[in-house]
């Protein structure tokens, strides 16, 4: 492993339609002199992509274990014509039998999995950046108008293509989201993820208690709510790369009838998904205390047998160790989103806890209560939630949270997050001179540990050279984003 700080190489422009033929500079691998392709070029077959290679095994740790990370630099990609993986390593040791593929030349640049954001909500693109307020107030005032309009099918798509290619732009490849309560916020989502083969978890967001739920975004009742869930699961989920998640916003938001009805049909089926966010905010965790009673928050969905192996809980600040204990004991997941966090005026996230106590944890972006859809961000964010509690998140243990931790959080280890062969080719080409100061900085740092931590905290969409999902590109930032 080696860090050679090399220049950026120049990827040649093409017309935005013309990529196919599109072949660009010359460099030598080996004695041959190799004719690359441009990042759009989309070979039917085999195709080599060349550049530094970072990818993880297991969890850094807080003081990085060199046996759980790889950097192959100059390394080499191979994605096969599935659009998966097959081989990734030093350049020079491509083995012969995979050596026939089209070349596309990343070199100077960084490949990474794809990101994956555990936590976001579609419907809040016209939401992000809004004054004021903390999250009771928050959702009043600024989120249910916007997640009313998408009862209209043409908003919900019109948003979620938007949506989509925001993410695309920032890096994410897989995501678990919240749209909102009305069918049509689904149906446009997963289609518009699916024309993008993008890898996203999502269900109807299921709501019935008043006045926490506005009475124009209530499920009219527990038995239409499971209707309509079951429908949605019946047309979407395992769909491709889409899976079906069972969403109930948050506890204030339900009846204990909902709440039952989650864990039941939750419970029914081994492979779905639960998401719903947990002990966000003071106030709030107050307000579940008075509204349901029990030990404490995380006990409250506990009783309705909502815990467990593809359950999600965003935020989880205001938890203790029995919370955290028994989230590890049923493999559930904590959503770590400290721009939101901080946006809010939420809290403080306590990682090392958590992972202490055997939590899977993600990280995510949750806008619009978060401030960018860009993990890179998040994660200049996440240094300093931990810093400000005397916690340290290196660059390593970062980037392994914003690509295999993300994958295990979500019990997708097995197909995502690192670029063992068979794993699906989403990756991420990261321009270490996406800026004048951030190209000033990685070229003056001493080692690679040092560089990386520089592109985590000065990074963000701008670093993202291109984005592929199963070896596809899908995202360019000279050219925009391939049609899907
Ligand atoms: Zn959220």
């Amino acid at each position: 492993m080696t860090n050679q700080n090399q220049e950026p190489s120049s990827i040649p422009a093409v017309g935005r339609r013309g990529f196919l033929a599109g072949v660009g500079a010359l460099a030598a691998v080996g004695s041959a002199p190799v004719a690359y392709a441009t990042p759009r070029a989309a070979a039917p077959g085999r195709s080599i992509h060349y550049g530094a290679v970072l990818h993880f095994l297991a969890d850094p740790g807080a003081k990085p274990n060199p046996d759980t990370w790889q950097l192959f630099d100059p390394g080499a990609l191979v994605v096969g014509a599935d659009g998966h993986v097959e081989w990734a390593g030093p350049e020079g040791e491509i083995p012969p039998e995979l050596g026939d593929g089209t070349p596309v030349d990343h070199r100077g640049q960084l490949i990474v999995p794809g990101f994956v954001d555990t936590h976001l909500h579609a419907s809040q693109v016209d939401v992000i950046a809004s004054f004021g307020e903390q999250l009771l107030e928050w959702l009043e005032k600024y989120v249910f108008p916007a997640e009313k309009a998408f009862a209209a099918g043409d908003h919900a798509q019109l948003v979620s293509s938007l949506f989509l290619d925001t993410l695309l732009a920032s890096g994410t490849t897989t995501a678990m989201v919240h749209p909102t309560v009305h069918k049509t916020s689904v149906d446009a989502l997963f289609e518009e993820a699916r024309k993008r083969s993008m890898r996203i978890l999502s269900g109807k967001v299921l709501m019935d208690r008043e006045p926490y739920a506005p009475p124009d975004l209530k499920d009219p009742s527990v038995e239409q709510a499971e209707a309509d869930t079951r429908e949605l699961i019946g047309r979407w989920h395992n769909k491709d790369r889409l899976t079906y998640s069972i969403t109930p916003r948050f506890a204030p938001t339900s009846t204990e009838a909902l709440l039952q009805m989650v864990g039941r049909v939750y419970q029914e089926f081994p492979d779905l998904w639960l998401q719903t966010h947990a002990a966000e905010n003071k106030e709030e965790v107050e307000t579940v205390r008075e509204l349901f009673g029990g030990r404490s928050y995380i006990d409250v969905y506990d009783r309705y047998g909502m815990l467990g192996g593809r359950s999600l809980y965003a935020h989880s600040i205001y938890i203790d160790d029995q919370d955290r204990t028994r989230l590890a004991q049923t493999g559930s997941t904590i959503a770590f989103c400290p721009t939101s966090n901080l946006f809010l005026g939420s809290g403080l996230f306590d990682l090392d806890a958590a992972r202490g106590a055997g939590v899977r944890v993600g990280l995510g972006t949750d806008v619009g209560g978060g401030t960018s859809y860009s993990l890179l961000v998040t994660l200049n964010e996440a240094y300093k939630v931990l810093a400000l509690q005397q916690q340290k998140l290196s660059a390593l243990r970062g980037f392994y949270l914003a690509t295999l931790g993300g994958a295990e959080a979500l019990h997708f280890e097995d197909r995502i997050g690192n670029f063992q062969p068979r794993k699906e080719a989403d990756f991420v080409v990261l321009d270490w001179a996406a800026t004048p100061v951030l190209k000033r900085r990685t070229e003056v740092a001493k080692d690679f540990q040092e560089r990386l931590f520089a592109l985590m905290t000065l990074g963000d969409e701008r670093a993202i050279r291109a984005t592929y999902v199963l070896g596809q590109l899908r995202y360019d930032r000279g050219q925009g984003i391939a049609s899907p």
